[in-house]
């Protein structure tokens, strides 16, 4: 059976990555339901190896000149565009999502690491000429030294560009640990970056679960701390990363809210909803999984509308490009999302179309799950309060828009939210006063462009500074302000008072 191996410097390949590792998992094709190759997990010996290996290259590299840093960067986007095919191809058969959606997954990492290739114009400091007397102050922004990343399955692409992107291009070594169950496409980007120019030790790939996760946290010699997962774990890691002395960003899970205001498109609605809710079997953080119609009237055409739109989806096996969605990503996950469609119904609300129990012909042990819609869900429901992460969607009826714009704003998280509405004013008032990171304005899913940034609030997000962007650059970078004076020569102030400007 195939082995992904770690990807660290003089790892020798195709010998484990150069561990000893007796801990492994299981790698599934969702399509199939079949295994298809075993992660070899790396020890904590392995990481000390990785951080010595980084230790020793980061210094260089941070002294490399940005625009050189940045010539890499453009080299690996290069790489990535004549890989796409292939990229997109390893991951959905890891993933489960169509190949279609594995490029979306990895163009939108591309546009990240474009951003990077201006990063010596976003390193730019500050300047004050004639602060005081002959006195000028600058700022500078400096690379933390090795840091790391802490990845999940739904993009196996994207997310550990949104990382070390910015970082490597920053001056920093950076130490992905991407999630055990789709792990082969971070360790090939990390390939094609030796490919693209990057020195041996700046970018390593390290696997594992709780475990390896656990010593990154401790490990004394790792300045910086990313992580994206579900909610409780990104607290856990935000509290252990910070009390280790890190510099940690969390970003947790999603429960986003679409609002239908009665004077909006319905046809489009429809068509954009249906999309953002069951595209990739609804495994995204910016999925759209609750929709809140504004009044009766507008939730019964909606309802009327969804019907028909839900039942000409096509699910099917991540190769089939007619498919709309493919399966989830395993079998526990495929078990969890049909409980919940379970704890709806025994809750009370009404499962207008039920997904459990689809089989897939000649693919009947893969982890398909048929697309669901509720109606008169209540925000009482553990279903409405909590992540699904499946192909299910929620109507919960508001009466009015001040309603409408309180669900979002009190749930628990607060990554995503969308308006889909003809009016300006309603559209301005609700972004300015919800509370949520991401707004979209007839944008179901705002998954912000690569040069602004990514960051929900509430428990969709622990700790300071978003992803990407100059958020990216400022998370990655530690500032570093100078005052200098060059005196003329005559006679200095008395030094036993605080300085001051003045
Ligand atoms: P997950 O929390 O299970 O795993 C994320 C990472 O944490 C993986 O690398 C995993 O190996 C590690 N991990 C797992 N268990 C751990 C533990 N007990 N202690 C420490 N580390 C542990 O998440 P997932 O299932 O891979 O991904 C789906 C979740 O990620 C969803 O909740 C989704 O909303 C969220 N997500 C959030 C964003 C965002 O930007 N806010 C983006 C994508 C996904």
């Amino acid at each position: 059976m195939r082995q992904i191996e770690q990807f660290i410097a003089g790892g020798a390949a195709g010998s484990a990555g150069g561990s000893v590792s007796e801990r492994f998992g299981d790698v599934f094709n969702p399509s199939t339901g079949q295994i298809q190759a075993r992660v070899g997990f790396s020890t904590v010996a392995d990481l000390d190896r990785a951080v010595t290996k980084a230790q020793a290259a980061q210094p260089a590299w941070a002294a490399t000149n940005p625009q050189r840093r940045a010539r890499v960067m453009f080299n690996f986007k290069t790489l990535l565009e004549a890989n796409m095919q292939d990229l997109a191809e390893l991951l959905a058969s890891e993933h489960g999502k169509v190949v279609a959606d594995a490029k979306g997954d990895i163009q939108r990492g591309l546009e990240v690491i474009e951003f990077s290739c201006g990063v010596p114009h976003a390193l730019k400091g500050e300047y004050t000429t004639g602060a005081g007397p002959g006195i000028d102050v600058y700022s500078m922004r400096q690379a933390l030294g090795v840091v790391a990343g802490i990845t999940p399955f739904n993009f196996p692409a994207m997310i550990p560009m949104w990382m070390f992107g910015p970082a490597i291009a920053c001056g920093n070594a950076f130490i992905l640990k991407p999630s055990e169950r789709d792990p082969s496409v971070p360790v090939r980007l990390a390939e094609l970056m030796l490919e693209a120019g990057l020195p041996e030790g700046i970018l390593q790939v390290l696997h594992g679960d709780k475990e390896m996760v656990d010593a990154i946290l401790d490990h004394p010699a790792i300045a910086a701390v990313s992580f994206v997962g579900s909610s409780d774990i990104a607290h856990y890691v935000y509290r252990r990363g910070v009390d280790a002395g890190k510099r940690v960003q969390a970003m947790g899970g999603a429960k986003n809210h679409g609002i239908v205001m009665p004077d909006a498109d319905l046809d489009q609605v429809v068509d954009d909803i249906c999309g953002a809710a069951f595209g990739s079997a609804g495994e995204r953080c910016m999925a759209l999984p609750v929709v809140v119609p504004v009044g009766d009237k507008t939730a019964d055409a909606l309802r009327e509308k969804l019907i028909p739109a839900i039942a000409a989806l096509r699910v099917g096996v991540s190769t089939d490009s007619d498919a709309h969605y493919g399966p989830v990503v395993n079998a526990a996950h495929k078990q969890r999302v049909e409980n919940w469609i379970q704890t709806g119904v025994d809750e009370g609300a009404e499962l207008v179309v039920d997904g459990r129990g689809f089989k897939l012909q000649g693919h009947e042990e893969g982890f398909f799950i048929g697309p669901s819609l509720f109606d008169r869900v209540t925000t009482d429901m553990e279903s409405y309060k909590e992540e699904i992460f499946g192909p299910v969607l929620q109507i919960v009826r508001a009466p009015d828009f001040e309603t409408a714009l309180r669900l979002p704003s009190e749930h628990q998280y607060g990554n995503g939210v969308a308006i889909f509405t003809r009016n300006g004013h309603a559209a301005r008032e609700f972004a300015a006063r919800v509370n949520v990171g991401m707004v979209g304005i007839n944008v179901p899913i705002p998954v912000p462009v690569a040069y602004h940034s990514f960051g929900g609030w509430k428990r969709s997000g622990f700790g300071d500074h978003n992803q990407y962007g100059m958020e990216g650059v400022r998370f990655w970078t530690k500032m570093k302000t100078i005052t200098q004076r060059w005196p003329d020569g005559g006679a200095g102030d008395s030094a036993f008072i605080i300085p001051t400007m003045g």
